[in-house]
């Protein structure tokens, strides 16, 4: 029987480090200029630009405006196509409009591609290929689930992302969330002299909280229902003719926030019907829960150790939502954070869109690129770890679906 030539993990890994550490200054220059040219929406080509820029001058094969999307695209190592496991690397790139980059992800985009690449230096002793997601539009779009949906995922067993925060965190589970826009239809009169001809969709809009608010007593602890009003109407003396109400939803599990969405629509539908308004309902992108894969988290939690940084105590439940928790609920996937800012700065503030482009910042860039390269070989080293890890979630989704059923 012949024996296999064994692969020295632990050089390939270190090969993969001395890789980043070279690309460090040009890693951090993109960084910074994605950080200074924020870009909003489905509307990134300077962002995609840069990251796709990046992968081919050090070799790797990029496809663009993959799912139909002009600011999508999937980055591979060149004539390894179908051979062995996929490792996903998530990018993101998209800034909050008004704050710019305040959610990290221009240090998200850049730590993949740069482990990425560092990754496809040494695919030549494991069978296996490594992809940078190039995913669009994080904040509200839900950019992952088109490209789930449109099969760029299908070629991936398995996700990494990073994330920016104010610690260390590996796999903390967060909460499914979704949304909708209500629009009412009135009509307009004067409030003084016609009252009685109008229909006032500002009502509609104030009856749709006034629902909602009794709604809240008869959910379960992890639901939130959040909204503002947009619109309800021009001027105080005329009957307001349009009203529009933007309200979300989250709770522990995407099934939970599917049925509690609908519970919100007929809030709207019963103050549509109080006031005779017209309703228009358009739902958002339901972003899944995370589903923590605890062999997966493993590896990620070897990574920490070889870079030197300590294991986080715990990694309590966040409240907050992403797409590619929709990534997690297709593959197994870990998302893990790193601090960005001494100062306890929280995402999506000012604060934070500052630290994004600071000195502790970019040392994060360069840690997590070989926290994430390393677990990307890791995984493309030792298929048996990989199959268990695939195992154990499809046992989590098959002991959710039973819950839930
Ligand atoms: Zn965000």
């Amino acid at each position: 029987m012949q024996t296999e030539p064994k692969i020295d993990v632990a050089s390939l890994k270190h090969h993969a480090f001395a890789e980043i550490d070279a690309l460090r200054d040009e890693a951090v220059a993109i960084a910074k200029e994605i950080h200074a040219n924020p870009e909003v929406g489905w509307e990134t080509p300077h962002a995609a630009g840069l990251l796709t820029g990046y992968l081919e001058r050090h070799g790797m094969l990029v496809e663009k405006g993959v799912a139909d999307l002009e600011c999508a695209f999937r980055g591979s190592a060149p004539g390894r196509e179908g051979q062995g496991p996929g490792v996903a690397l998530l990018a993101e790139y998209d800034a909050l409009p008004g704050l710019g980059h305040a959610c990290s992800h221009n240090l998200i985009g850049t730590i993949a591609a740069t482990a990425g690449i560092a990754v496809s230096k040494v695919l030549g002793q494991l069978e296996g290929n490594v992809y940078v997601m190039g995913c669009p539009f994080e904040e509200g779009g839900g950019g992952k689930v088109f490209m789930i949906e449109r099969g760029v995922f299908d070629v991936a067993d398995v996700s990494i992302m990073w994330h920016g925060n104010n610690e260390v965190r590996v796999g903390s589970p967060n909460i499914a969330a979704s949304g909708a826009t209500y629009t009412f239809t009135g009509k307009p009169a004067h409030s003084g002299q016609a009252p009685h001809l109008g229909v006032n969709a500002a009502d509609a809009a104030m009856l749709t909280f006034a629902g909602v608010n009794a709604l809240r007593q008869h959910v379960t602890p992890d639901v939130r229902i959040h909204g503002i009003i947009e619109e309800a109407g021009t001027a105080a003396n005329i009957v307001p003719e349009r009203a529009v109400v933007r309200m979300m939803t989250r709770a522990y599990s995407y099934e939970d926030v599917q049925a509690l969405r609908e519970r919100v629509h007929d809030c709207a539908r019963g103050a549509a019907l109080m006031t005779g308004a017209t309703l228009e309902i358009e739902e958002d992108m339901l972003y899944a829960e995370r589903l923590i894969v605890p062999s997966l988290r493993e590896v990620v939690l070897e990574s920490l150790d070889l870079v030197g940084i300590e294991r986080p105590d715990s990694d309590p439940q966040s409240f907050a939502s992403a797409d590619s928790g929709n990534v997690s609920q297709l593959i197994p996937h870990v998302t893990f954070t790193l601090p960005v800012d001494d100062r306890g700065s929280v995402p999506h503030t000012a604060a934070f869109a500052e630290a994004c482009d600071g000195p502790m910042a970019y040392e994060a860039l360069v840690t997590a690129a070989k926290i994430m390269a390393a677990s990307a070989i890791e995984l493309l080293a030792d298929p048996e770890r990989l199959a268990a890890i695939k195992a154990e979630h499809a046992r989590l989704k098959a002991a959710k679906a039973q819950r839930v059923a």
